[in-house]
């Protein structure tokens, strides 16, 4: 038998069963640990939602382990004694239970990583073995490229896990990549499913009761909380995407709508960076998906691209980067974020329907947070430390290691290029094509320079004119600049001023 006495501390975010620090456990001897703090819950005002998932799922999981037999003490975020914080309730209970070894999983969050390690404790830390790139893999990748690309390191994830590959190492399809055929917008009659809801049972309706009176001035409502909090309900969650969603999810994974706020989305992420799900079982279902025919080609490799591409390469840019990577801010904006971003309460109808969504639902898919959100952020000069607590706040899956890269780098473009080679700036066209949302709105998306146009058009050029300095020399801007070189000057004009005319709205606290 086990002789050493461990306390393994569990986090929000780490709710796997086969977490690394949970393997070997002994029943009769070892603890887990999971704390409910108020830091955690509040150093930025986390959606309702978001606390709510994190609690109940906590809750549900402690449940779990006692089921199984494990030792676990739980402290509720009301209890008494609880001070406050993880790393002050670790040097409690290690002072409380007196273990011969503490152990914990390596966190999602750099800050709170660098709490503990600097809490006096000595911990042993595991690998995060629920990512199929450790981050010594990444940085081994990354060593010596002065640019990193997505692309490539999705390659090697393709070849690592052996995902969509074919007896001789070549991609299935004969492309890695199929993401030109994932960019429809949504035709006429073309009905996307409603992902699957829960309803709350009574530790989640306890939990939203003690939310709703504790974190009642943070923004987002609680009505509509009707996601999954336990391992069976994600697992059913993802079922249902599988049978409904998946088919759908590659020509439509760019479309936006009106009031169609998951499309053919998946609405796994919160579930999955929390650990109620696995992206290895997800990665493998898709493919089996594919391989027995009940979806194509380009919706099992886009899916999979985000999971074992994207998902893993802002990881690995995040741990290499921190803790520097949070301040860059190469375009050096500085104008505070539009106060409309935490109410929804905006003329611009794209805008409103991103935001009022992302309100009501912790939720806005990928081209939302991207293309309207980011990009008018992006456009508008919003310091990148505001939008970034921002898309924290506001997205039930939003953890650090995920939300930064995503929106410091590939949205603001601040790292100056070295998540994604170029910035994804666009005009009202882009949003036009994508989505039904121009015909709703106050401005004219076929207008730049009038009082009643479009505001991404005049800003879209704004934002070049003032950063060509940075971005003329980039090779793929090249064609942008040479649009902006052909226009006359005096279209030039009206379009800079029309950009400093909203600009010098949103300095002066006034919505658009
Ligand atoms: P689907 O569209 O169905 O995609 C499937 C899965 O792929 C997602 O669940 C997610 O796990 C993964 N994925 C797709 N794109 C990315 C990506 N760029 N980075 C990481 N994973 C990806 N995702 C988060 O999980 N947490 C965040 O805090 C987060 N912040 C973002 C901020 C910005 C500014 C942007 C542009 C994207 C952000 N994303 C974030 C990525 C993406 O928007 C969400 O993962 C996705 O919208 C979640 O919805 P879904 O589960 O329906 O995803
Ligand atoms: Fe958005 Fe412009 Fe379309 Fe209005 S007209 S919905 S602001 S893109």
């Amino acid at each position: 038998m086990n002789a050493i006495h461990r306390l393994c501390l569990v986090l929000g975010d780490q709710l796997s069963f086969d977490l690394a620090s949970l393997k070997g456990l002994d029943t009769e001897r070892d603890t887990v640990l999971l704390v409910e703090v108020m830091e955690e819950a509040s150093h930025v005002p986390h959606h309702p939602q978001k606390i709510t998932l994190i609690f109940s799922a906590m809750r549900h999981f402690a449940k779990a382990l006692q089921q199984q037999g494990i030792r676990v003490q739980y402290v509720a975020l009301d209890d008494p004694q609880n001070t406050g914080s993880v790393p002050s309730e670790l040097r409690r209970w290690e002072s409380l239970m007196q273990p011969d070894e503490l152990h914990m999983t390596e966190c999602g969050d750099w800050r709170l990583e660098q709490s503990l390690k600097d809490c006096g404790l000595q911990i042993q830390w595991h690998v995060d073995t629920r990512f199929l790139c450790t981050r010594a893999e990444f940085s081994s990748w990354a060593k010596d490229k002065k640019q990193l690309r997505m692309e490539f390191f999705y390659r090697e994830m393709r070849r690592k896990s052996g995902l969509l590959i074919n007896g001789d190492g070549s991609p299935v399809g004969g492309a890695w990549n199929f993401d030109a055929e994932n960019r429809k917008a949504l035709p006429k009659g073309v009905i996307a499913p409603y992902p699957a809801r829960f309803s709350a049972d009574s530790i989640t309706q306890e939990v939203l009761a003690l939310v709703g009176e504790r974190f009642s001035s943070h923004y987002g409502s609680l009505d509509a909380f009707d996601y999954p909090v336990t391992h069976v309900d994600a697992q059913a969650l993802w079922d249902y995407f599988l049978d409904y969603g998946l088919a759908g999810f590659g020509d439509y994974q760019d479309a936006m709508a009106s009031d169609e706020p998951f499309l053919f989305h998946a609405r796994i992420s919160a579930a999955l960076n929390i650990g109620l799900l696995d992206v290895r079982q997800l990665c493998s279902d898709v493919e089996s998906a594919y391989l027995s025919g009940r979806i194509a080609l380009n919706a099992a490799e886009g899916f999979i691209r985000q999971l074992i591409g994207w998902r893993e390469y802002v990881r690995g840019v995040y741990w290499l980067k921190m803790p520097d990577y949070a301040s860059g801010n190469v375009f050096g904006n500085s104008r505070p974020l539009p106060e409309f971003y935490w109410t929804g309460e905006t003329t611009i109808n794209c805008m409103r329907q991103a935001i009022g969504q992302s309100l009501k639902h912790a939720y806005a898919h990928h081209i939302q947070r991207l293309m309207v959100t980011g990009n008018f952020a992006l456009l508008a000069g919003i310091a990148p430390s505001q939008v970034c607590e921002w898309y924290l706040a506001i997205y039930m899956d939003a953890f650090d290691w995920v939300e930064l890269p995503n929106t410091l780098g590939m949205v603001m473009h601040a790292d100056g290029g070295y998540l994604g080679s170029k910035p994804y700036c666009a005009s009202g066209q882009y949003i036009k094509r994508m989505s039904d949302y121009c015909r709703g709105c106050a401005y004219k998306v076929s207008e730049s320079t009038t009082d009643d146009a479009c505001p991404f058009n005049s800003l879209y050029w704004h934002f070049l004119m003032r950063h060509s300095t940075i971005l003329r020399s980039n090779q793929r801007m090249g064609m942008v600049y040479k649009n902006l070189e052909r226009m006359p000057e005096s279209k030039q004009q009206a379009l800079w001023q029309r950009g400093q005319t909203l600009l010098a709205k949103l300095d002066a606290g006034e919505s658009l």
